[in-house]
């Protein structure tokens, strides 16, 4: 899903394109890279999937986020990896993502708080030597959801209840 998402953002891909290897499957760690390959896959734990793989399916605007609770914030891969502002989540992207990834392309934290997240996203998976620290941060970033239970609301009632 967050691959066909990121793919609407340019034009349509070449045939070359489409065959060529992806550059994610040449991570040599295997964890990260199958944690990324998850995600690009929609085969991965944030609420957005798990609401739709539940039954009854979570209608999508009640897949709201464990962490922050808020309640416009959809739990997205965008909005786990790159907007969430729970404090867990924060201190993994400033650590994990942002430093790790700035001496690796000088720039990039500016790009962060500039860019759309999909277009940040889209431009870290298209840059191949920024992929092993993305991968590791898309793989601790998954860790963490694990460890905090599913958050199920259960009518746009509470929905409602909860804070914007
Ligand atoms: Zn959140």
């Amino acid at each position: 899903m967050l691959w066909a998402r990121i793919s609407r953002l340019s034009s349509a891909p070449s045939l070359s394109q489409v065959c060529a290897p992806q550059s994610y499957l040449k991570l040599t760690s295997t964890k990260p890279r199958e944690a990324l390959v998850r995600l690009l896959t929609s085969d991965h734990p944030f609420g957005i999937e798990v609401g739709r793989r539940r039954s009854p399916q979570v209608p999508e605007h009640r897949r709201i986020c464990r962490f922050c609770r808020k309640r416009k914030a959809i739990e997205k891969e965008e909005h786990v990896l790159l907007e969430c502002e729970d404090e867990r989540l924060e201190h993994l992207r400033e650590a994990r993502l942002l430093d790790a990834l700035q001496p690796l392309l000088p720039g990039t934290r500016e790009l962060y708080h500039r860019l759309p997240s999909m277009a940040f996203l889209n431009f870290v998976l298209g840059k191949e030597r920024l992929l092993p620290v993305f991968a590791q941060y898309v793989y601790e970033v998954c860790q963490l959801v694990e460890t905090v239970p599913y958050f199920l609301v259960h009518s746009d009632t509470e929905l409602q209840s909860l804070d914007l």
